[in-house]
């Protein structure tokens, strides 16, 4: 009798999209391709932003993804003071909270800049910080298929990706994100919150 070893449970492959710097118009677009997809996302919101764009925070929490605070301005941390980071992360606390619902659980700081007080500070408001893995430099305006192309070339199981809903013209973006969510596929990958 053959005795076949035991397999080794496989772990899936997993990776994470994020949306930063919205909401915005280019959101909802971003929402309609991730729902035909039934893929979920995490979506790094603007403290300042969210008030013109409600409805749009309210479809982001109702469609099964999750909101993260990335500050109320984008300011950089490691130049403000304690007491001014303190008040930057708790005011954009507050507007999430107000337009979506509920509180963002994560944190995600402006620019990925941080220091060892601006760390602690976000983490005494009982917020995780959420930082990336891949970085598709969606922002500088490079082509869809070069945002793609960076997205999928740079990834490995467990990776974080870092994408902009907001803040400028986020056309190649949302024309990127089909075929990023499909190579993603094809190539096993299963969509998780950040
Ligand atoms: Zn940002």
């Amino acid at each position: 009798m053959k005795v076949r070893a035991a397999k080794k449970p496989r772990r899936p492959k997993t990776v994470a999209l994020t949306f930063d710097d919205g909401p915005s118009p280019y959101t909802p677009q971003v929402l309609d391709i991730l729902r035909r997809n039934r893929v979920k996302a995490t979506f790094c919101l603007l403290g300042n932003n969210v008030g013109d764009y409600r409805r749009t925070v309210r479809r982001i929490v109702r469609e099964g993804h999750r909101i993260c605070n990335h500050s109320r301005d984008h300011a950089d941390f490691t130049k403000l003071s304690r007491t001014a980071a303190r008040d930057n992360v708790e005011r954009a606390q507050r507007k999430i909270r107000k337009a979506a619902g509920r509180s963002p659980k994560t944190f995600r700081f402006p620019y990925g800049a941080s220091d060892p007080a601006a760390r602690a500070v976000v983490r005494g408001e009982g917020l995780r910080i959420l930082g990336w893995t891949v970085d598709t430099r969606d922002w500088q305006g490079p082509p869809a298929p070069t945002i793609t192309r960076r997205a999928v070339r740079d990834t490995r199981p467990g990776a974080v990706i870092l994408m902009h809903d907001g803040g400028g013209d986020r056309r190649p973006t949302v024309a990127s994100l089909p075929n990023t969510i499909r190579k993603l596929k094809a190539k096993g990958y299963v969509f998780v919150l950040a």
